[in-house]
């Protein structure tokens, strides 16, 4: 197998980044620094990166959460915040990890997975896989707020993606609505409401492309149907 083509698999890095890599030095196999396009024996070769073997998992398993808040989405905390793995039953901690992330503050839909290759499909920039949000802000919003939402604005110095803005339901000192965006910038919903100067009270993500959060209370966590799989 060519040795970016093990690396995507493996979780490391897209093939590009994996190319990148290997010219940087990051990688060995065997104990000695391959050239780009090399093939290696993925059965038998030992395949560092940075000092840790990378491996290709042929034991898959898929996972979906109801995030509560209050939890953060990585596999350890430096700060001994609570983790999404506290939330799985201890012999399955180890191998899964989760799918790109939600905040500190944000629940709903999250896939965990050992699969680095769907890990890599569904969070590389370039797929503009869509992630729907159910969002609570704080007060009423205007068309014009809501045109801007949707063409673009400045958040971190770059201009988002065009979004999907729909208001669902408004009350006297809320309004609810359902936000789509194709990219996965830190804190990305929050920050666009900021930058037409709303504050998010609630955020939770309820849809990844046509996959959506059902049959889990919060905190509470299902294996993927084969169909749900078959689709991501
Ligand atoms: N947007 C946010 O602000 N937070 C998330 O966790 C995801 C999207």
């Amino acid at each position: 197998m060519r040795i970016n083509k093990f690396l995507a698999e493996a979780g490391v890095a897209s093939r590009r980044k994996a190319d990148e890599m290997i010219q940087n030095g990051e990688v060995k196999v065997n104990g000695r620094i391959p050239s780009i396009g090399d093939d290696i024996d993925e059965f038998n070769d030992i395949v560092l990166v940075n000092g840790s073997r990378a491996v290709i998992n042929t034991h898959f398993e898929y996972y979906m959460m109801n995030k509560p808040k209050g939890y953060i989405c990585s596999v350890k905390d430096e700060k001994g915040r609570k983790t999404v793995m506290d939330l799985f039953p201890k012999e399955l901690k180890t191998r899964i990890y989760p799918v790109g992330r939600l905040d500190y503050d944000t629940e709903g839909l999250l896939i965990l997975t050992n699969d680095g290759e769907m890990t890599l499909r569904l969070t590389h920039p370039r797929n503009e896989v869509p992630k729907t949000y159910s969002v609570k802000i704080e007060g009423s919003i205007n068309d014009k707020e809501l045109s801007l939402l949707r063409a673009g604005v400045k958040i971190d110095g770059k201009i988002t993606k065009r979004s999907n803005v729909k208001v669902i339901d408004k009350g006297r000192d809320f309004t609810k609505l359902s936000v789509t965006i194709t990219e996965g910038r830190n804190r990305q919903v929050r920050k666009m409401f900021e930058a037409v100067g709303k504050n998010v009270s609630f955020l939770k993500r309820v849809k990844i492309g046509e996959l959506k959060l059902t049959g889990l209370n919060r905190g509470e966590v299902r294996k993927l149907r084969q169909n749900e799989i078959e689709y991501l």
